[in-house]
């Protein structure tokens, strides 16, 4: 096991409609220690890539960016979920289904903040069903800008979001792939990976 699957076979905890709560690290209180090493792992899996921003999406998918837009030394941009119906036209926008409050977000990224010279890492927490991605992967296509790579800390790889983003061509790489996990005895099993 690397060094965060370990973490959530220790603290992880299943819950019903296939959730994982990793609260205790990641998506409330935060190990810092923790989220550097991931930035350093992302970091050495696309060093071969050309990076010149990362893209995230608000809130938990920032704190994940942040050490991984420090390690290749670019800025990191974040969509902003929009309540306002009264969008000017300097935005980029896109829908996204949230799999955890079961309701559509508008997100938006600034046009001034990602262009068609940026080679994009997209970067999340969990992957389940790829709406969030998917989202991301739009606002970067309406800056033609270039989505170089996909970076996630958890794919739960029994909903399908990584089958598809990976069958849309794009190089996607996960921390941990949570392979099964069960509510009633909370017991995680990961999917096997190389390095
Ligand atoms: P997707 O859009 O791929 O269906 O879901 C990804 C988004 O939903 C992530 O940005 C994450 O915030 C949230 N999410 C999905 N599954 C889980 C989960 O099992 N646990 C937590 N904490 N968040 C999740």
């Amino acid at each position: 096991m690397n060094f965060l699957e370990e973490r959530i076979a220790k603290e992880g905890i299943v819950k019903e409609g296939n959730v994982l709560k990793v609260d205790s690290f990641l998506n409330h209180r935060m190990d810092i220690a923790l989220l550097e090493e991931m930035g350093k792992e992302f970091h050495r899996r696309f060093a071969d890539k050309p990076i010149t921003k990362v893209l995230t999406i608000e809130t938990s998918g920032i704190a994940i960016a942040y050490p991984v837009a420090k390690a290749f030394g670019v800025p990191l941009v974040f969509a902003k979920k929009s309540e306002s119906v009264k969008l000017d036209g300097d935005v980029y926008t896109a829908e996204v289904e949230s799999f955890t409050e079961k309701k559509s977000n508008r997100v938006i990224v600034s046009k001034k903040f990602l262009t068609s010279e940026d080679r994009v890492l997209i970067i999340d927490d969990f992957l389940a069903n790829g709406c969030a991605l998917q989202g991301l992967i739009s606002l970067a296509y309406l800056a033609g800008a270039e989505v170089s790579g996909i970076g996630i800390a958890i794919e739960k790889g029994f909903q399908n979001g990584g089958e598809r983003i990976r069958n849309l061509g794009y190089r996607l790489e996960s921390l941990a792939i949570v392979e099964q996990m069960d509510a009633k005895t909370g017991e995680i099993t990961f999917r096997p990976q190389n390095g």
